[in-house]
């Protein structure tokens, strides 16, 4: 798909990731954004900044796309403002997200880096009868690293396109990140990455190594 609005990704919504980073669910939804401009698509290398430290981790997530302008969208209505779907991977620094935790500081330099967003191609909402009923799974390789269902996301997409729509306009093109089921692990160059969602696709991606300049 064509580079996304805003992207707005939710973090600890499945109640056992939460728990594996050793974090308690939370009550509410809780957000934070990623660049349009660190989207990748399908097939597309994932880049590990050379000077980046210690873990990349996978996060594989079930991504809305928006289709409609509005703002406080009320849940019951939430989904007429979905145009589609698409297998996203959030790639996440996740070392570097902790010591950023760790000093209380936005997770925001842990989130983003070109070819951190993994966007698949977009699938009509039409296609996909229950968003809240998808297989979702992540492979390295070939070797299962997370198989979930987005039935254990704590928010389900209707309550996180409300949420999100609080305080911001939400425009045709924004990009919803649903979370990530328990499963999260280290990508390292030379492997390849595969995210696969029932009903929605699947996107792979190579791992390499950025470059050291001379
Ligand atoms: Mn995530």
């Amino acid at each position: 798909m064509d580079r996304p609005g805003k992207v707005i990704a939710v973090g600890r919504n499945y109640a056992a990731h939460a728990r594996e980073l050793g974090n308690a669910p939370p009550e509410a939804p809780f957000f934070f954004l990623k660049a349009p401009s660190t989207m990748v698509g399908d097939g597309d290398p994932i880049v590990l900044p050379f000077d980046i430290e210690g873990e990349v981790h996978h996060e594989a997530e079930l991504a809305v796309i928006i289709g409609r302008k509005g703002r406080r969208i009320p849940a019951a209505e939430a989904l007429d403002f979905v145009l589609g779907y698409a297998c996203a991977n959030d790639v996440t620094a996740r070392t570097e997200q902790k010591a950023l935790q760790e000093r209380k500081l936005p997770w925001f330099g842990g989130k983003n880096a070109d070819s951190f967003l993994v966007l698949g191609p977009l699938v009509p909402a039409a296609a996909v009868p229950d968003p809240g009923a998808l297989r979702i799974r992540c492979l390295v390789d070939g070797a299962v690293r997370q198989d979930g269902t987005t039935a254990d996301m704590t928010h389900g997409v209707a309550a996180l396109v409300s949420h999100a729509s609080r305080r911001l306009t939400l425009h045709p093109g924004d990009v919803l990140l649903t979370g990530t089921p328990a499963g999260v692990g280290p990508l390292r160059p030379g492997e390849t990455v595969e995210v696969a969602i029932e009903g929605v696709g699947r996107i792979r991606n190579p791992v390499v190594l950025e470059e050291r300049p001379a």
